[in-house]
Parts: C-alpha cells; sequence; structure tokens
C-alpha cells in the first residue's frame, strides 16, 4: 500500500447495533434476490437509503452486461442466434469521507443471490452476511468519528454470483464462452482510470464515483456461519493476508483462521488484484453445509460471526490508514 504514514496502533473497538444489524440481515435474506430480478433493485435501494440516511455519500453505478442465455447449455453455437442475453445490474456504494488525502480504501461484498435451478436459494450467509457487516461497520466508523488518512468507499457488487449453474459453466459448457461471474466486481474494475505517473501504476475511481485513488480492496463473502472460520486466501496481498491473520491473533486468539489452511478462492477479488491492486480476501470457504442450498437461511446465521467479520474488517482499515 504506498502512503506517507506509519500505521496506527491503536484499533478502537468497532460501536455494534445489534437491532440494525439483525433488521438489516433479515431484510437481505427475506427471498431470493439473483441478478436481474425485481427484489434485487429494492435491496440496492435498502442499501443506498440506509447508508444516506447515515450521513454517507450514495451512489449507484448501473450498467448492461451480457450473459450466457441458459436455455444453451451445453450446446454449440447456432449462427442463426444469439447465445447471450442483456442483463441490468447495478452496484452501490457509500463513501464515508473521513480521509485528508485524495485516496480510497474500498471495501466490498457482493449482495445478489444464487440463481439455482432446483428452487429458491435465499443466501442470508452468501452474502447477506457480508453486506450486512459492511453496513454496520460503516455505521462503526461513522459514529465512532475515527479520522483516516483515505476515505472509506463501500461497494456492493451486482452479479458476483454466475448466472448459468456452475461457476465456469460459461467458459466451458455454453456455446458463448465467456466468464459468466463476478459482472459487478470485472464492470467496476474495468472503469478505473489510470491516474499515476509514467513510474506509478496507478487507478482512480471513475469521477462518477469521486476520482480517487484507489489504495487497495478488502472483500468479505460468507462470513456468517456459526464458528466463523475463515480461509487464508492465497491470491489474496500477502501482507493484507499477514495483517488480517495477526489481529485475528490479538482480538480473538487467532479463532477467525484457526489452523486452516491456505487455499486460492475466485471472488471479486480477483479483477482488482489484476489491475495490481492490493486485494484481501476474507472469505469463510471452510464450512460448506448451506452454500448455494435453500438451507443458506438468516436461522443459520450467526450474528456473532458476522459482527467479528466486522470487528476484524474496521481493524484492517484503521491499520492500514491510521495516523501516527
Ligand atoms: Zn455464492
Amino acid at each position: 500500500m504506498a502512503g506517507t504514514c506509519r500505521p496506527n496502533h491503536e484499533v478502537s473497538k468497532l460501536p455494534w447495533n445489534s437491532d440494525r444489524a439483525s433488521k438489516d440481515l433479515n431484510e437481505l435474506s427475506l427471498e431470493p434476490h439473483p441478478m436481474g430480478s425485481a427484489r434485487i433493485k429494492v435491496l440496492a435501494d435498502y442499501l443506498d437509503t440506509e447508508m444516506k440516511n447515515a450521513g454517507l455519500e450514495t451512489g449507484r453505478d448501473s450498467f448492461t452486461s451480457l450473459v450466457p442465455d441458459p436455455d444453451l447449455l451445453g450446446l454449440e453455437a447456432n449462427p442463426m442466434r444469439s447465445v447471450t442475453l442483456s442483463m441490468a445490474m447495478q452496484n452501490v456504494y457509500a463513501k464515508l469521507k473521513s480521509g485528508t488525502d485524495n485516496c480510497a480504501l474500498l471495501v466490498a461484498s457482493h449482495y445478489d443471490s444464487k440463481r439455482l435451478p432446483q428452487g429458491p436459494s435465499i443466501d442470508a450467509n452468501d452474502s447477506g452476511s457480508s453486506s450486512v457487516a459492511i453496513l454496520e461497520m460503516m455505521h462503526g466508523l461513522k459514529n465512532a468519528n475515527v479520522k483516516l488518512r483515505c476515505h472509506i468507499v463501500a461497494v456492493w457488487f451486482d452479479g458476483e454470483e454466475s448466472y448459468l449453474p456452475e461457476w465456469r459453466d460459461g467458459q466451458t459448457r455454453h456455446p458463448a464462452r465467456m466468464i459468466d461471474n463476478t459482472y459487478g466486481s470485472r464492470h467496476l474494475a474495468d472503469s478505473l482510470q489510470a491516474c499515476g505517473d509514467a513510474n506509478t501504476k496507478t487507478w482512480c475511481l471513475p469521477q462518477t464515483w469521486g476520482g480517487e485513488r484507489v489504495e487497495g480492496l478488502i472483500l468479505l463473502d460468507m462470513v456468517g456461519m456459526e464458528n466463523l472460520r475463515l480461509t487464508p486466501e492465497s491470491r489474496s496481498a500477502p501482507a493484507l493476508m499477514s495483517l488480517a491473520m495477526e489481529l485475528d491473533k490479538q482480538m480473538f486468539s487467532g479463532q477467525l483462521f484457526g489452523n486452516s489452511s491456505f487455499k486460492a478462492v475466485e471472488d471479486d477479488h480477483i479483477p482488482f488484484l489484476e489491475k495490481g491492486i492490493p486485494s484481501l480476501d476474507l472469505i469463510g470457504f471452510e464450512n460448506l453445509d448451506t452454500w448455494h442450498q435453500p438451507t443458506d437461511t438468516f436461522e443459520r446465521v450467526s450474528m456473532k460471526s458476522v459482527q467479528q467479520s466486522a470487528e476484524l474488517t474496521a481493524a484492517v482499515v484503521q491499520k492500514l490508514l491510521g495516523f501516527e
């Protein structure tokens, strides 16, 4: 991470409103909300309104993506017909203007749910839990009035889940031969503007988002299972993963990462890593009992786990962006 200030060693405890967090998770897990659904538009409004009411600057980034037509899964290309469908999507963001430099740290989750062939998926853990952790972290940092070196920009990505049944079907079993996942994060990464001088490869947010230089990305995903176990994700920036694991030791006796072994997980951080932006994926990819199942419901999510993931994230943010 670029920067002139040394990390702050004081990390203030994140305020937590458990009633609000439960209400938010309930809203985010009431109904399935895959990309393109009526329900996901309601949730975009919900996220935006809650952050606006908290006094944060908010915005939407609406875009259209081509997705593989599910009717053609497993077939060969037919030159007489299109193999894709057009899908309207939107990313939602909220900015906490606590920074003094013209820079931004992104803290992100996806907010779409998985479209399941066998029936509705609610996806309270994937991705309600991480969406709520970020909402509550933004409230907490705002209320604690912490002074940071850069603005914090929370982003909720649309379309992380594949439209086809499996993550790689778009590339392997469909005539479109296209990536069919991480639509929202790829859209934002593609929208970043090169803004460094000749010697430094630096990326800035689109002007419509404010144009700040992007210092890094912290991604949360699937952080709500009972007895949260985070995965040491091996493609994440090593310095950021080491910091998160060190803070876990200090704050939670190392229970969150436990003895889990490093593994690579494909997620919304990849498009940012590919741009050279330091990125960290905090994902609970260990207990997969309810993953992409109709059983991924509100009742199965532990609010304690959601809170712990938000506290860990807030600590990483403060270590990275605090003043000496
Ligand atoms: Zn998922």
